[in-house]
């Protein structure tokens, strides 16, 4: 589920075709400005990102916050504000995870890393961390940290002895 993306020539003429009062130029005129506010940066008060069709005819803010649903269904959205900037392909963005499930970890862009990617060093191997799951997500931060770098450094490595 999510928007139907739609460009916004289409969108103005679904819409002058069941808004027969409405006026084109003026509704293009805002449509714009909310387009512009969605690539600015501009959230809802709730911290959503702004749903540009709905907020063209009640000001700035959410899907949600605008139809009282959780999520989209069916619903339009102007294409060029349903593609994130940035965002790689097969990865998810933090902003389009539930919440509630947001679990391991992401990058400063917040799109979220893929822990079976990231190598793991040698020094790993011989670590009484290693294997731990309560330490997984902090390991896997530092050499998510280091994964250019030629030399992995690690402040928490504790040689294993057994
Ligand atoms: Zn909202």
């Amino acid at each position: 589920m999510g928007f139907v993306p739609i460009s916004i020539d289409k969108y103005i003429k679904k819409h002058l075709d069941s808004n027969r009062s409405e006026n084109e130029k003026d509704l293009r005129k805002r449509l714009n400005s909310a387009l512009t506010d969605y690539k600015n940066g501009v959230k809802c008060s709730c911290g959503n990102d702004i749903w540009v069709i709905g907020s063209a005819s009640v000001g700035n803010s959410c899907f949600t916050c605008i139809t009282g649903e959780s999520q989209p269904n069916n619903d339009c959205e102007i294409d060029s504000a349903t593609v994130k900037s940035g965002n790689k392909k097969g990865q998810r963005h933090i902003d389009d995870i539930d919440p509630t499930k947001i679990a391991g970890f992401f990058d400063d862009d917040g799109n979220e890393i893929n822990t079976d990617l990231i190598r793991k060093p040698g020094l790993c191997m011989t670590c009484v961390n290693d294997n731990d799951p309560n330490e997984e997500l902090l390991c896997n931060m530092t050499r998510y940290d280091q994964k250019d770098d030629t030399d992995f450094k690690c402040f928490a490595y504790k040689k294993n002895n057994s």
